[in-house]
């Protein structure tokens, strides 16, 4: 007997899960609510249908970006070779023509006798689970209201995000550290974890005009009900009045700059984002600006003057758990993270892939469902799943996405700023991407060879 997995979701990263476990030989079902049901921007009924940009990002081998294609190839992602086969012309990005990209997904996953395609909203994980050996949920950013609250009672209405307000991070490597200065408030100069960006005023007021004035990005309809109840944008304060930005996130109180001797006019604190200290969140900066205004005007900050941007801004609809808390590195609920009916046994294994996993962007989606498969399929067929080295590029940002310690978790984007840091630091920004890539790759290089070994990516061939 086949074991059999329900896939709910066929969007990038449900129909990559859908069509590896195929492959794998496991009998699989299809749950989409679409053309029935919409979500408020997919437009048809169509799997992988992107619902906003048709471009995958840049395929340039040194960048996370195309670290992350290079891994999509060497797994022999379907979604990505739709990609490749539907390209259209885009410079140094692969950008594709989104209803032919659409198409080919269908048709394949279509065409695929062990997977079943269902055509209605899941309503509820403990009903539709019954039957099955493994369930994938892969229902993204848009996740129904209905699925999305049997979620939140599922796992805990703390543990399920609706909006992402995410301030922007910058790389560490690109700060000047000859003006911020180390301290928390209240307590001595050089102590503490954060770093302090002091205002002189004429360098706030410029900042303030700054914000005032920079485009932004319009929220649709669906967004602005609730988007800005729970926390304000930066330039929406900046708006307020001259004074807002400092008695609010900029306040100085219990700061001193070590240059002046006394409290700046106003501070921007940056805090880690991991242990390494690669990368720093612009503390009780979320914004809604363009992201080519955001590199604009958070470089007026002292200090930032040539920031690079790890993660811009947003404030946008977005459903997605809290992993650090939730999963573990299969892309699998905790147990004891699920209520008594599952911690009971009562429900087959969880998986959560996608951008309800809490990941950001397209190609990061398909490689998390490509990446749940995997688990599903070693899990199910007993053996174990190599360890994905946190070298690689979606390695990098399961580790970070799924270690408890992450705090404040807000979904991401493969990016070098979470990379482990090179054993030799390299100082010129090429050079050093080119050796997070080349480290990258021989690291993707013995993964799947271990895969190999261990059974796992037998059956790939002949799928089309
Ligand atoms: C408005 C918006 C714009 C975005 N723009 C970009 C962009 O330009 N570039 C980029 O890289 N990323 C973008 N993203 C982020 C992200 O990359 C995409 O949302 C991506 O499609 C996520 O893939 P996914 O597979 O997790 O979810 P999706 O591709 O959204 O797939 C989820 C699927 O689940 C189905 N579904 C939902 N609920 C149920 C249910 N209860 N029962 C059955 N089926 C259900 C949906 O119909 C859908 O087909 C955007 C996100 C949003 C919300």
């Amino acid at each position: 007997m086949k074991k059999k997995v329900l896939v709910i979701g066929a969007g990038l990263a449900g129909s990559e899960a859908a069509y590896q476990l195929a492959c794998r030989d496991f009998a699989v079902t299809l749950l989409e609510m679409r053309p029935e049901k919409q979500t408020p921007v997919h437009k048809g009924g169509l799997f992988g249908e992107l619902v906003c940009s048709n471009s995958l990002k840049s395929t340039k081998p040194e960048s996370a970006a195309g670290m992350l294609k290079a891994e999509l190839a060497a797994l022999h992602s379907m979604v990505y070779e739709c990609a490749l086969k539907h390209r259209v012309l885009a410079g140094g990005a692969l950008a594709v023509d989104r209803d032919a990209f659409a198409l080919e997904i269908t048709r394949r996953i279509g065409g695929m006798p062990q997977i079943d395609v269902v055509r209605r909203e899941a309503l509820s994980i403990e009903r539709e689970a019954r039957g099955f050996d493994a369930v994938v949920i892969a229902t993204g950013p848009l996740t129904s209201d209905a699925l999305a609250s049997d979620l939140s009672s599922l796992i805990g209405g703390d543990f399920l995000a609706f909006y992402d307000a995410a301030a922007p991070i910058v790389d560490a490597e690109s700060l000047d550290f000859a003006k911020l200065f180390v301290q928390s408030r209240y307590e001595e100069e050089g102590a503490g974890d954060y770093l302090n960006a002091p205002f002189t005023q004429e360098s706030y007021v410029r900042f303030e005009e700054a914000l005032i004035g920079a485009r932004r990005v319009i929220a649709k309809d669906f967004e602005t009900k609730e988007l800005f109840s729970a926390c304000q944008p930066i330039e929406e304060i900046a708006r307020k009045g001259h004074d807002a930005m400092r008695f609010g996130p900029l306040k100085p109180v219990g700061l001193t700059d070590p240059s002046t001797g006394r409290r700046p006019w106003a501070a921007l604190q940056l805090r880690a984002e991991n242990a390494d200290k690669t990368c720093y969140n612009l503390v009780g900066c979320q914004t809604n600006l363009t992201f080519g205004e955001q590199e604009r005007v958070f470089r007026l900050v002292p200090g930032l003057e040539h920031a690079d941007f790890v993660r811009f801004g947003v404030m946008h609809r977005n459903t997605f758990i809290d992993a650090p808390r939730l999963l573990d590195s299969h892309n699998r609920l905790h147990v004891d993270s699920r209520r008594a009916a599952v911690a009971a046994g009562d429900l087959p294994p969880l998986y959560v892939v996608g951008q309800l996993a809490g990941t950001e962007g397209y190609c990061e989606a398909i490689r998390s469902g490509l990446h749940g498969a995997l688990a599903v399929a070693a899990d199910l067929r007993g053996v174990s799943l190599p360890l994905l080295p946190e070298e690689t590029a979606f390695g990098a940002l399961l580790s970070y996405a799924t270690n408890p310690e992450t705090k404040g978790y807000q979904p991401m984007h493969v990016n070098f700023g979470i990379m482990k840091p090179l054993e030799k630091p390299v100082r010129n920004k090429g050079a050093r991407y080119e050796a997070y890539a080349r480290r990258g790759g021989e690291a993707l290089g013995c993964y799947v060879e271990e895969l190999r070994q261990a059974g796992l990516m037998e059956g790939l061939d002949g799928a089309e």
